[in-house]
């Protein structure tokens, strides 16, 4: 396998990853972003028709102007954008290569991934939560039928779709299968459609289950899912009804283990908060740096592009006042 030296290394091409990079080149320092997926393979995997509920110019990064047709820009919007933002600045970006580990080595670190080995002096760690959903951990969900990613409405036309979650991803699922054809119906755990739904789209889902155009079960949760059914706990007790998709948007969590392995340590309770100095975005690891979602832990709507793109700068003025000491 490859060894190389590299004076800062970033995990992850998302929006974060890129911003960091963005930072890096400025100030013409030795970087490599390396990227287990696509660029921007989160934003990637979103829903085909995704809208975001920032306005473009949230979004940007480096003050690079993002020109949207609409003021809240969609999934293709975005791509363009970050795609446009990174060739045109020539990012030294690797992509499809996993990084498996990172080991502490004489004050620096060496980076393992599946393709090589990088000796580096600082390691920048941007891979938000995207990857890892959050279960639902009844019988029946690993049977094909059930997904925890929604891509597009078209499979599901004439179908009996079950959406479990509340938030905007799953009432963005349930509103865009039932205007193709679907038959859906809402599995809630809470008593209400989510409150941070879009403002412009919770009017919308709460009219088509008060007309019972979309079923909707509140303070309901599923039991088990099988081939043709699922079972659901509700307040007036278990109920089967029928089910071809079970689309479960209940979330995603970041990999802790691989934060864990890598050093970092995080607050005792159900929020997991990695450890970080919020002034310099620095982990418990000296030199280990946190940037993007992830820093929330559990705690997966506290950070966006919106508030956390000023990590990328944040860290690399720490980065540089290290330099000069
Ligand atoms: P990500 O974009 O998730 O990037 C992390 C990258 O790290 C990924 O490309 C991943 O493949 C890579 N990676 C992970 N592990 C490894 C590894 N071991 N080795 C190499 N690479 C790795 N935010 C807003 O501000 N406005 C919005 O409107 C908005 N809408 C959203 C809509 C949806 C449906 C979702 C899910 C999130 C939304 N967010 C929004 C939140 C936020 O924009 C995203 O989570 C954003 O992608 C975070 O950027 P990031 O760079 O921190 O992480």
């Amino acid at each position: 396998m490859n060894t190389s030296n590299t004076d800062i290394i970033i995990i992850g091409a998302g929006p974060i990853g890129i911003a960091c990079a963005l930072e890096c080149k400025k100030r013409d320092w030795n970087y490599t972003v390396i990227e287990k997926g696509s660029l921007t393979n989160s934003l990637f995997n979103y829903p085909l028709n995704m809208t975001f509920f920032s306005t473009s110019e949230k979004l940007e990064i480096d003050d690079i102007p993002f020109i949207s047709n609409n003021p809240k820009p969609n999934r293709n919007e975005a791509l363009e954008y970050y795609r446009r933002v990174t060739t045109s600045n020539d990012l030294n970006i690797k992509l499809y290569e996993k990084v498996n580990s990172i080991q502490q080595n004489n004050g620096g670190f060496e980076v393992i991934t599946d393709a090589a080995t990088y000796n580096s002096k600082k390691v920048i760690i941007a891979t938000g939560f995207y990857d890892i959903p959050k279960l639902l951990n009844v019988p029946g969900e690993d049977l094909p039928t059930v997904s925890h990613y929604y891509k597009e409405a078209h499979p599901y036309t004439l179908q009996n779709i079950a959406v479990v979650g509340a938030s905007n991803s799953s009432v963005d699922a349930a509103l865009e299968i039932y205007r193709k054809g679907g038959h859906v119906t809402m599995i809630v755990r809470g008593d209400t459609i989510g409150e941070r739904v879009k403002y412009w789209v919770r009017p919308d889902i709460l009219n088509r289950i008060e007309e019972g155009s979309i079923k909707a079960y509140f303070n309901s949760e599923i039991k088990e899912i099988q081939p043709e059914t699922i079972i659901v706990k509700t307040p007036k007790g278990e109920i089967t009804i029928p089910n071809d998709y079970v689309i479960a948007l209940t979330g995603y969590r970041p990999n802790f283990e691989f934060l864990k392995q890598s050093g970092i340590t995080f607050s005792n309770d159900e929020k997991q908060k990695p450890s970080y100095n919020p002034e310099t975005m620095e982990s418990n690891v000296e030199g280990l740096y946190l940037a993007g979602v992830i820093c929330g832990g559990m705690e997966t709507h506290k950070w966006f592009i919106e508030n956390s793109r000023i990590h990328a700068k944040i860290i690399t003025n720490h980065i540089e006042t290290e330099l000069i000491k």
